[in-house]
């Protein structure tokens, strides 16, 4: 299972999200996405309840921010990227640098053999 490892961006969606379910998701603000947190097609996200939604890196590092909808389900329609004015950018770097270091620290897990 290790061993076939696969960025969540080249994963397919498995999460049964009425657009993307078996198939790639190559915007996260396609209409009518219901992918959930825990889908194959979504990179490590960090739960933020304190400022209602989640935050991820997307395929280019960039930080990006989901709104909560429900209890466990994320408003997609208004995910957007964390930049400059973002009520989230002065936190930005810091969250982005955990989420990167977090997947660096994770890769020889991942790929022992
Ligand atoms: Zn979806
Ligand atoms: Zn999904």
């Amino acid at each position: 299972m290790y061993r076939t490892y696969r960025s969540p961006y080249e994963r397919h969606c498995d999460c049964r999200c009425p657009v993307h379910h078996g198939h790639l998701r190559t915007h996260y603000t396609d209409p009518g996405c219901h992918c959930l947190a825990t889908c194959a097609s979504q990179p490590m996200t960090l739960l933020a309840p304190q400022i209602g939604g989640a935050l991820f890196l997307n395929w280019h590092g960039t930080l990006w921010f989901v709104p909560a909808l429900e209890p466990g389900h994320w408003d997609w329609r208004y995910a957007t990227p964390v930049d400059l004015g973002h009520p989230v950018d002065p936190a930005a770097d810091l969250i982005a640098d955990v989420l990167h270091q977090t997947h660096a620290e994770l890769l020889p897990l991942i790929h022992r053999t």
